[in-house]
């Protein structure tokens, strides 16, 4: 194991994505602490476009896959992934917490024998290892542990957690293909296509202002309330799971335990309870703004601003005064 940290960074059609910048900046704390360097994979078409951007963010030497490389291939990357982990035996390997991390980073740990942290809320170098913290049962503890080896550890951090910083000069961000032979036992899994669930609207898991309903939106008609403040805000679409299981918005827009748990820097709660299996998936926002008729509502617990009041009048008169504020 040796002293690089090693960031897979996400791009789209070559836009590096905030959530690399965050690992990026998180990887270069860790590699001045071990004396090492940071180094970035990016995979997929654009990759080559994305690269160029790394460099200011910090990598030192970029590993560009992008011939041969489809938008995602399950087996192929972590194939790639490991052999650049094989050649260059980063400390660690780190990853966002999204959609493609969850299917990659299992795999490439089991075959990089690395230990794996998901869903890391902090991270820091520790004597010859690292310290991580991570939430855990619904978010009701916090567990703090260390790795220090054998085998590098691979960690994802949850988005808008790390605050993305640029360094005061940019690295020289060389790169270098990242190249990997076709192998046809990766057509043993197929990504067949992708589906954006949150139309033009920011990925819920990467935003950093979420709108969210619950059950007392009554239909799916009335989320256009959610909807209209999200556009005005710039912001994702969220929604508990009652008001899913209700149909009243697609599950791609569930927070919580078993949705997706976003942790952007203005989570606005419209008419939720506030049940733990909901916490768990919203409660490490910067800000957390709850609206709710009832002033006993568990949510209130976690708000750092509460309005007692009907979404209905209260959630467009916020979408007003924000397009006021707009125009
Ligand atoms: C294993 C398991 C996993 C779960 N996973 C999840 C999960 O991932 N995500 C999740 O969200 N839940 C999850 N749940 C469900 C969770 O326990 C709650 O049932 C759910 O979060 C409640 O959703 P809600 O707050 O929209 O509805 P309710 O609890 O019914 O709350 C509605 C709230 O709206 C308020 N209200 C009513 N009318 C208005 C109005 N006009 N204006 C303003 N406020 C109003 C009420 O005062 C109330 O506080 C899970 C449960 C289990 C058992």
């Amino acid at each position: 194991m040796g002293a690089d940290i090693l960031v897979v960074a996400e791009h789209k059609d070559g836009k590096v994505k905030k959530t690399a910048c965050e690992l990026l900046t998180v990887a270069r704390t860790l590699a001045a602490a071990r004396g090492g360097k940071v180094l970035a994979a990016v995979l997929g078409p654009g990759a080559g476009q994305a690269a160029a951007e790394l460099g200011a963010w910090g990598a030192e030497t970029v590993l560009v896959g992008e011939a041969g490389f489809e938008a995602y291939a399950s087996l192929k990357w972590t194939r790639a992934i490991c052999e650049a982990a094989a050649a260059r035996r980063p400390a660690a390997i780190l990853m966002s917490v999204s959609s493609l991390s969850r299917d990659l980073a299992g795999r490439v740990a089991a075959r990089a024998q690395a230990a794996l942290a998901s869903d890391c809320t902090a991270l820091s170098a520790e004597g010859d290892g690292f310290k991580i913290v991570r939430p855990m049962l619904a978010g009701r503890a916090l567990v703090t542990a260390v790795h220090a080896g054998p085998g590098p550890l691979l960690a994802t951090l949850r988005p808008n957690v790390f605050t993305a910083e640029k360094p005061a000069a940019p690295a020289a961000g060389t790169v270098e293909a990242l190249a990997c032979a076709d192998d046809p036992r990766d057509q043993r899994v197929v990504v067949k296509s992708f589906a954006a669930g949150g139309g033009t609207r920011p990925e819920l898991t990467e935003a950093a202002v979420v709108v969210s309903g619950g059950r007392s939106l009554g239909s799916a008609d009335a989320f256009k309330v959610i909807y209209d403040l999200a556009d005005a805000l710039g912001a994702a679409a969220g929604a508990s799971r009652a008001a899913v299981d209700a149909g009243y918005a697609p599950h791609s827009m569930q927070v919580g335990q078993t949705g997706k748990t976003v942790s952007p820097v203005l989570y606005i709660a419209c008419g939720i309870s506030g049940a733990i299996q909901h916490l768990a998936g919203m409660r490490t926002s910067k800000y957390i703004v709850a609206i709710n008729t009832d002033p006993n509502a568990p949510i209130f617990k976690l708000a750092d601003y509460g309005i007692v009041g009907d979404l209905f009048e209260v959630v467009p008169a916020l979408t007003e005064e924000v397009n006021k504020a707009k125009a």
